[in-house]
């Protein structure tokens, strides 16, 4: 039985990648920042689908010490972690010279040092157990750019360095270190955006349709998987075709 944490899983991607790792017949930690009753509601859907046990964590991963925690606590309360989807993230939108240190350093806080916190403490403990699977959450403006977004774009283009350069010090050691890059996905997230922003992705999406949280999910199940041993390193994009390679 694999045991995996999966972080921000209280509400969106996060929690349909906790529910996909739970049909899986992973035992799983579900976090969450503030929204315990919503981790509570994916721990007992999880639960429901099959994971053989769930425990449900509250970290700020802003807070440094805190995301060190939050991996020990899982470890301990799972009797082990092989798997360590980071997905928690959060957005402050605001074109460059509106945008205030705080809205940057809460962003570059969220989505890419708690990244670092997180990770240095799961790898040592795969080490150990010679088997791991780190997937990081970053996004397709992380390759693409976006306005509105340089905080967040910094984050998410600094996640994809992070992955490939400890995915090429552990590789050795049975752990793979991966991106998946979610395009437009229907979340909390994107329901805050204006109507004619979403048009206009809509318009440049191949596929013509907003992604699903559950096609991100099952990109990422594939990744923590046996089958997807030899692949390390990369960036999967989960975004209908739009980001060229
Ligand atoms: P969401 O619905 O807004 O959910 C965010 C999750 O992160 C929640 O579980 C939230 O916990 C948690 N979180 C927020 N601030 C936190 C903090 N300081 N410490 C710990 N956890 C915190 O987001 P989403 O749309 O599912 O996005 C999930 C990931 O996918 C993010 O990394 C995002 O950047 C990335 N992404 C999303 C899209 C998209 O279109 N939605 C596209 C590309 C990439 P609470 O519920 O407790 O607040």
């Amino acid at each position: 039985m694999r045991k995996a944490l999966v972080t921000g899983s209280s509400r969106g991607i996060g929690k349909a990648i906790a529910l996909e790792l739970a049909r899986r017949g992973y035992a799983l930690a579900v976090h969450y920042a503030g929204n315990q009753a919503a981790a509570e509601a994916t721990a007992a859907e999880a639960k429901s689908l099959g994971a053989p046990q769930v425990v449900v964590l509250g970290a700020d991963l802003s807070n440094p010490q805190a995301a060190q925690k939050l991996v020990a606590e899982a470890h301990a309360a799972l009797g082990g972690l092989e798997v360590l989807v980071n997905n928690a993230g959060i957005t402050r939108d605001t074109l460059l010279i509106r945008m205030k240190d705080e809205d940057w350093d809460a962003v570059i806080a969220t989505n890419l040092s708690a990244i670092f916190h997180t990770t240095r403490e799961a790898i040592k403990l795969m080490m150990r157990a010679k088997w791991g699977r780190v997937i990081n959450i970053t996004s397709v403006v992380g390759i693409l750019g976006n306005p509105g977004q340089a905080n967040y774009v910094a984050a998410k283009a600094g996640l994809i360095g992070f992955t490939k350069a400890v995915a090429k010090e552990y590789a050795t050691r049975g752990i793979t270190v991966n991106a998946v890059a979610p395009g437009f996905i229907e979340s909390d997230m994107t329901a805050k955006l204006p109507e004619a922003v979403v048009a206009e992705y809509l318009r440049q999406i191949p596929a013509g349709r907003l992604g699903r949280p559950e096609e991100v999910a099952k990109a990422v199940a594939f990744l923590a998987s046996e089958d997807a041993a030899y692949i390390t390193g990369q960036t999967l994009c989960v975004d209908g075709g739009l980001t060229p390679h």
